[in-house]
């Protein structure tokens, strides 16, 4: 069994990296696992496991090579990336994926869109403009470039990044008015609205009730006003989102739309890895 699962694992990264159900709705202690402990031992043997050089006839120190890198897991950590797409880039999307020759332009199109607004981030952050990306078709590929995007922002920029898909973020919130709850109302709320780039998967999913509206409204009102980038990805297009117009009247001036293949490529990953264990499965003993 463990040779399926390698060859699994091989087709999936080969590919694009499929979107595990599970992973979306599970709870973000358990998505969000620290990458590394604090204190961990030094990776180049130089500090104490603090970051930092001590030098006593100084009677001061400086930041430890290793610094940099306990900055950046400190960032990944706090992204909240599911697993399966931690290590994605833009050119993991392949536009060869799609079956279809329109699907193919419009991937080209995503996708060079993307590699531009990474190379030309620093302009569209101070206009305070996202990227919304949406097609009807689930698994078309938006959440995985959605996050490639983060990922780039947040090691080529040193962004602060935060990933989360609608649902679970307002299901997260709505959690913490249990007075049991660690974490405040106002805590999750703040870091939601001040992270420097969010990135909001699927939204007009959830039903989209007075309380949602109003949660929604104030953190885009408040990310909107502090020019704070926000991406988003979604089954329909902004103005047939289901929320109030003054809600869709921020998406609409945060984010720019970006129009997606209406082409499942996770429905093709899955039928390859049918094909590649099948394949498996048949195969003569040697
Ligand atoms: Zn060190």
């Amino acid at each position: 069994m463990e040779k399926a699962e390698r060859i699994i694992e091989q087709s999936r990264s080969k590919l694009l990296g499929t979107k595990e159900k599970d992973s979306k709705s599970m709870q973000r202690e358990e998505r969000c696992l620290p990458v590394t402990s604090e204190n961990e031992e030094c990776p180049y043997g130089l500090c104490d496991g603090s970051g930092l050089i001590w030098v006593p006839e100084e009677n001061g120190g400086y930041p430890c090579k290793c610094m940099e890198l306990r900055n950046s897991e400190k960032r990944m950590s706090f992204a909240c990336i599911p697993r399966e797409f931690r290590n994605i880039k833009v050119n993991d999307f392949e536009v060869e994926a799609y079956r279809e020759a329109e699907s193919r332009q419009i991937a080209y199109t995503a996708k060079k869109v993307a590699i531009r607004y990474i190379e030309g981030f620093q302009e569209l952050e101070a206009m305070g403009k996202g990227l919304y990306f949406y097609s009807k078709e689930k698994g078309s590929g938006k959440t995985m470039l959605m996050i490639a995007m983060g990922n780039a922002l947040m090691r080529k920029h040193q962004k602060r990044v935060r990933f989360a898909t609608l649902g679970d973020l307002l299901e997260e919130i709505r959690k913490t008015f249990d007075h049991s709850s660690v974490e405040s109302y106002s805590d999750m709320l703040e870091e939601i609205k001040d992270v420097d780039v969010l990135l909001l998967d699927d939204i007009g999913a959830e039903r989209a009730t007075e309380w949602v509206n109003e949660v929604f409204y104030n953190i885009l009102n408040r990310r909107m006003t502090a020019k704070k980038i926000t991406f988003f990805t979604s089954n329909m297009k902004i103005e047939e989102l289901p929320y109030h117009t003054r809600t869709i009247a921020r998406i609409d001036k945060m984010a720019m739309p970006v129009k997606f293949p209406e082409e499942s490529i996770r429905k093709k990953i899955s039928q390859e890895e049918n094909e590649e264990i099948m394949k498996f499965l048949m195969a003569e003993e040697e």
